[in-house]
């Protein structure tokens, strides 16, 4: 079976990590400090804190930013169900906006008219890799001096006009699960420019503890005191991941060429269709194509599963990005309800994603191109 997403290792990446098994730092040690310098300088940005996840790097930022019991944070239904999770494990209650269906990304004028007295932040998803609507949502969430963070998963190596996606919100979660853009096996980045924000993410990352004595809140302390002055876990990531992820950075360019350029064919050789609907390229923003994400019209809607099968049968790997997230048991339960994100709703019920990423050979690209008109041509 083809997969519809996998990572990219090559022996210097292996080597890499050799290397540190063999050094004395096999958690936070310099390669941390190093892949945290990377990342910032690739995106523009002052900092970045590397954690043990992406999930872990969004709960941290939920925190940083001061998102508390009963405050709303408006996001988007169409995403990995990580993004809300993490607002609820800080008593914040999630506020699903709907989708523009060209896009699968928040529709800043729904997000607007979801604002409250209550709302603390918007988190916008780049879905697919696409990034949002980053001016429009940024002046917005100036107006109602809310803060804007990027779940940003999808979406490293993406740009927003001339920049890269990193440096634009208030803060940016990047993730290295080994389906995104770059991969430490788990791992997870927050990008900020926020000298604040990024005293509170390093705190957070290691218990709230604090060894730098400038910075104690008692005075005329022995010599191995240290003190917990916030909350915080152990979300920290290893120098054996981190070493990993400096190596990959050196590729990812050339990962996000190798995405575009298939995502282009895909394009070319199933434009025509009559069923379906393929993703588009927008001018202003460059996309990672973390996925390839094809729709059936929405009169073939109900043909999804059958067309899913179909490529399963043709040996092709293939995915639905996402089930809404308050359509998951657990959210359901908490009171939301089918029809609150109509565009949303019929996304996810047309949605097949097709494999894409940067080791798919051009032959596997023909296969799934091939499978899918004749599917077209059938239904
Ligand atoms: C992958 C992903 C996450 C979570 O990242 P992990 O590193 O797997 O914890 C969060 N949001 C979105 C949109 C994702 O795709």
């Amino acid at each position: 079976m083809i997969p519809y997403s996998r990572q990219w290792i090559d022996k210097d990446d292996i080597q890499e990590v050799v290397k540190v098994l063999k050094s004395s730092f096999i958690t936070q040690g310099p390669k941390v400090r190093e892949f945290e310098e990377v990342l910032a300088r690739y995106c523009g940005a002052k900092y970045s804190v590397v954690f043990s996840s992406g999930t872990a790097a969004l709960h941290a930022a939920y925190y940083s930013a001061g998102i508390h019991e009963g405050d709303e944070v408006i996001t988007s239904p169409l995403t990995f169900a990580a993004t809300t999770n993490m607002l609820v494990a800080v008593g914040a209650i999630p506020v699903f906006s709907d989708i523009d269906l060209e896009t699968g990304n928040l529709n800043p004028r729904e997000v607007e008219k979801k604002i409250t007295k209550k709302t603390k932040a918007i988190v916008g998803v780049d879905y697919a890799g696409l990034p949002v609507d980053v001016a429009i949502l940024k002046k917005i969430a100036k107006r109602h001096k809310l803060v804007f963070i990027e779940d940003s998963a999808h979406a490293l190596g993406a740009s927003y006009g001339k920049k890269k996606i990193g440096a634009l919100a208030d803060m940016t979660m990047f993730s290295f699960h080994p389906v995104k853009s770059i991969t430490t096996g788990e791992g997870g980045t927050i990008v900020t420019n926020n000298r604040k924000y990024y005293e509170k993410l390093l705190s957070f990352r290691s218990h709230g503890i604090i060894k730098d004595k400038k910075k104690l809140s008692k005075k005329n302390n022995p010599s191995w005191y240290h003190e917990m002055q916030d909350m915080g876990f152990n979300y920290r990531i290893t120098d054996i991941q981190a070493t990993l992820g400096v190596s990959q950075m050196k590729k990812l360019d050339f990962f996000i060429e190798k995405r575009k350029a298939i995502a282009s064919r895909y394009q070319r050789e199933l434009g025509g269709l009559k069923n379906f609907i393929i993703p588009k390229t927008f001018s202003g923003k460059t996309s990672s194509w973390h996925l390839f994400a094809l729709r059936l019209i929405p009169q073939k809607k109900y043909l999804r599963d059958f067309c899913f099968i179909e490529l399963q049968k043709a040996g092709i790997g293939v995915q639905v990005h996402y089930l809404p997230v308050y359509l998951h048991p657990y959210y359901e339960a908490l009171g939301y309800k089918k029809g609150l994100c109509p565009n949303a709703e019929l996304f996810s019920e047309s949605e097949i994603s097709i494999p894409i990423f940067p080791a798919l050979p051009p032959r596997n690209q023909a296969l799934v191109i091939k499978t899918i008109k004749n599917i077209d041509r059938g239904l």
